[in-house]
């Protein structure tokens, strides 16, 4: 049997970047690009992912749980975090692996996933997430690139760097709502797409009123004591400059 290569496409450039090293190594006869749909990504990641394929002249896999993140924190009565995020597992890991389970066979089968050098200690999370199977890292192997340098490869292929990069965020998913990011995506979110945040804030609002919890999606530390950290709260400090935007790295379209 063939051996697959299964490319974990994300929407990010360190994702597409990884299935061109894929591609230089061996081919794209037995590549599939595999992309979880959240359903809540920005307009221009399906753009970049159409421009991705359309240049690795391989076709999209798309598989979807149909719920969004909020409806799983919702359903899960557990708010996500940068240290917990159940909507990456219940809407990309699982859909993804019953998608390898019914098509793949692990013993002919390589999983490669974007995480860059500078993101090594997420190795291990994603290895256990993966058990089973056997996953690859390309962006880790040399030469290392930064993500300014990956912005500048898709440049160099006429490949239009998607908006969320070029508003200053460090990934290109959740339309700039993560909530495994900090507080400087959240800040250049609120800069650069005011309704998306106030959305979140909203959601963030009523989860904290239904389930009677003070929980927010960021913490911070006061007094060496953590505690929560609203979205509301940040805004707030933004609003009276008790915090600022942070100057986002300048990058263009082209
Ligand atoms: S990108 Fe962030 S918010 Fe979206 S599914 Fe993954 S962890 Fe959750």
């Amino acid at each position: 049997m063939r051996h697959k290569h299964v490319i974990q496409m994300s929407g990010g450039a360190g994702s597409f970047l990884a299935a061109e090293r894929v591609k230089a190594q061996h081919g794209t006869h037995d590549m599939v690009l595999l992309f979880a749909d959240t359903g809540t990504e920005d307009p221009d990641l399906y753009r970049f992912l159409d421009d991705a394929c359309a240049h690795l002249g391989v076709p999209l896999t798309v598989v979807k749980d149909g719920r969004t993140p909020w409806q799983v924190f919702f359903d899960e009565h557990f708010l996500g975090n940068s240290r917990l995020a159940p909507c990456s597992k219940r809407l990309k890991q699982i859909p993804c692996r019953k998608w390898l389970e019914a098509h793949c066979d692990p013993a002919t089968t390589t999983v490669y996933v974007g995480i860059d050098a500078s993101e090594k200690r997420r190795l291990p999370g994603v290895i256990k997430g993966w058990e089973g199977w056997r996953v690859e890292f390309p962006m880790c192997d040399e030469p290392h690139l930064t993500k300014a340098e990956m912005l500048d490869e898709l440049r160099k292929l006429d490949i239009a760097v998607p908006l969320l990069y070029r508003v200053g965020l460090e990934h290109n998913n959740c339309a700039g709502l993560c909530v495994r990011a900090g507080q400087r995506q959240w800040l250049l979110t609120l800069q650069a797409f005011p309704d998306r945040y106030a959305f979140a804030e909203r959601q963030e609002q009523e989860f904290r009123a239904q389930f009677g919890r003070d929980v927010a999606i960021l913490t911070e530390t006061r007094r060496g004591v953590k505690r929560p950290l609203t979205l509301a709260e940040l805004r707030r400090r933004f609003e009276d400059g008790t915090v600022r935007v942070p100057v986002p790295v300048p990058t263009s379209a082209t």
